[in-house]
């Protein structure tokens, strides 16, 4: 039986999920799910092991259908709800499912495709009443998931994951940040990514708390959800954090007070997915009293490396490798490497099985002594693992130095007149690359001069942006994560 089974029995007439004024209990959701399972397996001969994609609304649909999609013993495939046809057509198409769950109010928008692209189109309303009484054993070490990467550097990839590599990142989680049955928790995230799949719903509903989904993102319905009480977990990207810091700093002081009275009561509020800039972490904790936990994951590992629980939170600082995940700093020949930065790499039962379809970069995903290589580079300082970016888009190579693209960022957000900022490298003859920035500026009271002028006080010449583009706004993906590629082609 898996792990989700035992719990909905285990938990029974509690409630499991929220939206709006509904609450659905344990129960409720194993029920569905059977019913959903039942309805797969009859219509899909060969179904055991076969991706199936389900596009539903946050909630009770969006887990019954997860869970069903894992009872008949399918690979789940979120997808994400605001994105164009194409985009999930390269899904579809990447893992070759042929049967698609999706909620009415979806059907008009994949009909066409769904039929021409021979894929059978089930609608989750439609759903039986009576449930298959015949549903497979789950061998908990086959494929249980396939999730697409954010697709911040290139076009998204698959990445399935087993039952137990599932199960043993929710139990990571669990025994660090200690989830309870009290918890609590506000799913405000998209559901095609681990933070909202694994670390909001699953762990939460692994210990029989509840989750609670709004029915949209905006500042006011977040803080009207505070003020009503009951909720004491929140998990969110820095952008969101940005958003509600923006929108906490326009209200009066008494609502901002007030606010803060309700905020003051959570027991956990963490960020992830992406560098938690430091002023927003700061910003936060005076506006909601809290300390954001910062984390460090991916797709590929689920999460590996998190501030404590109890005990210091560093700024900048993603914190130690969570239970059960062994972490590992090396150099450009796999030499491993202390005091001084060098590639993440990772090993454990939470790291992923395979990129799907992808045999190839799924052996060079791995060292020989089966590491996974994350293409981040941090160091460790002071028992605490600090991320420096990406390989990729992040570590500059210019005029023999390794500049981390993160660690400038910081230092251009401490000027007055900047909202926000991106740093890049971007290729020059006779420095490999050269620094640059893309600005938000809060006024336009700033240039490229001045800001030149205020970097150079800050920092040594060689790290100091060279050129400057002001932008109204960061290209960024679904998670909030700014798209440097993108943001490259804009300096051009
Ligand atoms: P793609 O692989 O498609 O380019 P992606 O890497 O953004 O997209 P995810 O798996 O969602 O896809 O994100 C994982 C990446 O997010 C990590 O490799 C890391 O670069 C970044 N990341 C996650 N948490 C943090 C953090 N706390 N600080 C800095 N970077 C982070
Ligand atoms: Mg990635």
């Amino acid at each position: 039986m898996l792990y989700f089974q035992q719990n909905a029995r285990k938990f029974g007439k509690s409630i499991a999920l929220l939206s709006g004024s509904q609450a659905y209990s344990y129960s409720t959701l194993i029920d569905q799910a059977e019913k959903i399972a039942g309805l797969l397996v009859e219509d899909q001969a060969d179904l055991h092991q076969s991706p199936v994609a389900y596009m539903v609304e946050p909630g009770f649909a969006y887990v019954s259908a997860q869970w069903g999609i894992w009872l008949a013993g399918g690979i789940a495939v979120p997808v994400a709800l605001a994105q164009p046809v194409d985009s999930i057509q390269y899904i579809i198409q990447d893992t070759g499912a042929k049967t698609f769950i999706c909620s009415a109010c979806f059907t008009s928008l994949l009909s066409d495709f769904c039929r021409d692209a021979d894929v059978r189109l089930l609608v989750w309303e439609e759903v039986p009443e009576t449930a298959s009484k015949s549903l497979p054993e789950i061998n908990v070490d086959k494929g249980a998931m396939i999730l697409y990467t954010s697709g911040t550097t290139s076009l998204p990839k698959g990445v399935l994951s087993t039952h137990h590599g599932i199960e043993s990142q929710i139990r990571s989680l669990v025994e660090a940040w200690n989830y309870t049955a009290d918890d609590h928790t506000l799913c405000v995230l998209p559901l095609h990514h681990i933070h909202g799949i694994i670390n909001v719903i699953s762990a939460t509903l692994y210990v029989g708390g509840k989750v609670e989904f709004l029915p949209q993102f905006s500042p006011e319905e977040i803080f009207a959800r505070f003020k009503q009480g009951a909720l004491n977990v929140f998990m969110a990207v820095p952008t969101i954090y940005f958003k509600l810091i923006a929108y906490l700093e326009s209200l009066p002081e008494s609502e901002r007070i007030e606010l803060k009275t309700c905020m003051q009561a959570f027991r956990l509020m963490i960020s992830g997915s992406a560098a938690l800039p430091v002023s927003v972490m700061e910003k936060w904790e005076i506006l909601s009293g809290q300390r954001l936990l910062e984390r460090y994951g991916m797709t590929e590992i689920g999460m590996a490396i998190s501030n404590p629980y109890a005990g210091e939170r560093r700024a900048g600082h993603v914190g130690m490798p969570l239970p059960g995940v062994q972490v590992r700093i090396v150099d450009e020949k796999n030499r491993i490497v202390e005091g001084q930065p060098g590639e993440i790499q990772i090993k454990g039962p939470t790291v992923f099985k395979e990129y799907w379809g992808k045999e190839k970069a799924s052996q060079e995903a791995f060292t020989e002594d089966g590491w996974f290589k994350t293409g981040d580079v941090a160091e460790l300082a002071d028992g605490y693992y600090r991320i420096l970016g990406r390989n990729s888009t992040d570590i500059i190579k210019s005029g023999g130095y390794k500049l981390s693209a993160l660690e400038i960022e910081e230092v251009l957000r401490t000027h007055a007149s900047v909202e926000d900022c991106s740093v890049v490298g971007l290729p020059d003859e006779e420095w490999g690359e050269i620094v640059a920035a893309a600005v938000v500026l809060k006024d336009k009271k700033s240039s490229p001069e001045e800001l030149n002028t205020f970097m150079r006080q800050k920092m040594p010449a060689y790290r100091v942006p060279r050129k400057y583009l002001f932008l109204s706004e960061l290209p960024r993906n679904a998670m909030g994560k700014v798209t440097k590629n993108d943001l490259k082609v804009l300096f051009t």
